[in-house]
């Protein structure tokens, strides 16, 4: 049981890039982190698929000229996953994830999280064994390389339909414990979590202070407060955990379409048309609930 903390948390507010664009051109990244900045976010969650693309040096003034920070998440492909028991596809995969960290790092970003423990995808077995401690392994040097760019990983808990590795918070940290580095956290998803989780509370209090990055998304990955999701649930708990971590807004419509992770996520129509008005909307929600949730606890 989490220990009960005795004052509100501060939190960076933060929003994936794909509720502004699905292309990072240096003028389309500069978009979204003005829209970003203009919405009141603190930072954007960069999607880093594929982190050979990027123009760092763009991104990086982006950042600096509107003031805002970042994060980066990705979901590794079955050509790159490191579960794989084919030691080429393993080879890539760790490959692909360092140059992340240093995208990260160069970026002046200290997370890197998502589905980078194995491939985001539908699979058609359970994991061997093998593969789970093919993807620990891989993991575990990782989180050396990034421990000394001073990066944390934030190892995301997705449905079953995404990842044969970790659907519960649990299953993370019994992960976690193999991995045994001090850099590594898990990554909640509350769109994920009301698939798999027996409540939202709950998957908190098994991460304790494990917990080291939220997503926060509706049932239906669009609007918040229109869906099932029970968030005053989530941010009760978060507030109760003492959680300090960013606080990530995640939504996706086929308005904005990343050509890889539109299909990977299976967006298949439209949950919005405006971008600006989802997340003035979604950062106001996201306040709103844990200005109540922390005014239980301390009024
Ligand atoms: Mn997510």
């Amino acid at each position: 049981m989490t220990e009960t903390v005795n004052a509100p948390q501060a939190h960076q507010f933060g929003i994936h890039a794909l509720v502004w664009t699905g292309e990072w051109t240096p003028k389309a990244a500069d978009e979204a982190i003005r829209r970003t900045a203009e919405a009141g976010y603190d930072l954007i969650e960069v999607a880093l698929l594929d982190p050979y693309a990027i123009d760092v040096d763009a991104t990086r003034a982006s950042l600096a000229r509107h003031g805002i920070g970042m994060t980066a998440s990705l979901g590794l492909a079955p050509g790159t996953d490191i579960s794989s028991e084919d030691e080429d596809v393993r080879k890539r995969g760790d490959a692909l994830l360092g140059r992340a960290v240093e995208v990260v790092r160069d970026l002046g970003g200290d997370y890197l999280c998502g589905v980078i423990y194995g491939s985001m995808s539908k699979h058609a077995a359970p994991a061997s064994s093998r593969s789970y401690g093919n993807s620990i392994e891989s993991i575990q040097r990782l989180a050396d390389q990034a421990a000394n760019a001073g990066i944390k990983l934030g190892l995301e808990v997705v449905n079953r339909y995404e990842s044969n590795l970790l659907n519960t918070a649990g299953q993370a940290m019994g992960y976690l414990h193999e991995v045994g580095r001090d850099n590594v956290f898990v990554h909640l998803d509350t769109y994920h979590m009301n698939i798999e989780e027996p409540n939202m509370s709950h998957a908190i209090e098994v991460c304790g202070d494990r917990l080291g990055y939220v997503h926060i998304g509706e049932s239906h990955r669009g609007y918040l407060g229109s869906g099932t999701i029970d968030f005053q649930s989530f941010f009760g708990a978060l507030s109760r955990s003492g959680y300090s971590g960013p606080i990530t807004f995640e939504s996706f419509s086929s308005v904005v379409v990343d050509p890889v992770l539109s299909n990977t996520l299976a967006i298949w129509r439209n949950l919005w048309q405006d971008s600006d008005d989802l997340a003035a909307h979604a950062l106001a929600f996201m306040q709103a609930q844990l200005h109540g949730a922390d005014a239980v606890r301390f009024q």
